[in-house]
């Protein structure tokens, strides 16, 4: 039986498997996009959050996954966090069932070097490349966005949701173009995910440098951890 179908039977809730994504209906990604889209109550996402988080730890074996953190962006490091000390943090008001109307900023912006915009690494000409943070799993991949009137008021713009067994964490990154991995696939830590785009209801006018925007949240309840000093510690 294949991970998701025992996955699938550890999560009947109202009728429907909320685990099984081949059948179109369910997984953590069809979780999060109604919660981004605003289609979830706030008891419902509260009881999932808690559902999820139990089931992942059961069907992830943590010893299978290492530990070690890597930098998300290659070739850069806590300098290239925007702001001084990791300020851009600011978690205060941050709900994740608010989904794509949250307050706050839970996250750490880590910009390059792109002075004309068209999201290419000016020190090396190429786009900048995504490294996953730490062994995983790819739990929901978004790429359909456009600045079209369908897509644009997506904030993260193209993004991916990748589950960490060993940290009981997930990580968040956004602005992406060109994503490089599937859903429900398994990635080591450092590996490449994404190129690094503009995608983004805020992050594709020409007002925004060009930047991931990388957010940590606790699976047991989804509240953001800051991942400065998580950064800032590491070798
Ligand atoms: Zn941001």
């Amino acid at each position: 039986m294949c991970r998701l179908a025992v996955l699938c039977l550890l999560l009947i809730t109202h009728g429907r498997c909320l685990a099984d994504d081949t059948h179109g209906s369910g997984g953590w990604q069809q979780f999060e996009r109604r919660v981004r889209d605003g289609e979830m109550s706030l008891a419902d996402g509260r009881a999932q959050i808690s559902h999820w988080a139990e089931a992942l730890e059961q069907l992830y074996d943590s010893e299978r996954f290492g530990r070690r953190i890597f930098f998300p962006l290659r070739g850069h490091g806590v300098p290239s966090i925007g702001g001084k000390n990791g300020e851009g943090y600011q978690p205060g008001g941050y709900e994740f069932l608010g989904g794509n109307r949250h307050k706050g900023h839970p996250a750490q912006d880590i910009f390059i070097r792109d002075r004309n915009q068209d999201g290419l690494d000016d020190r090396t000409g190429r786009p900048a490349e995504v490294l996953a943070l730490a062994d995983g799993v790819v739990l929901s991949v978004f790429e359909e966005w456009a600045p079209d009137e369908a897509h644009r008021h997506i904030r993260g713009g193209n993004y991916v949701w990748i589950y960490h067994p060993a940290l009981e964490i997930f990580s968040y990154y956004a602005h992406l173009q060109d994503i490089r991995v599937g859903l429900g696939e398994n990635v080591r830590g450092g590996s490449l995910i994404a190129a690094l785009g503009r995608t983004g209801t805020n992050a594709y006018p020409a007002r925004s440098p060009t930047h991931l925007h990388f957010m940590l949240l606790r699976a047991r309840d989804m509240t953001p951890i800051d991942a400065y000093p998580l950064f800032a510690a590491s070798p």
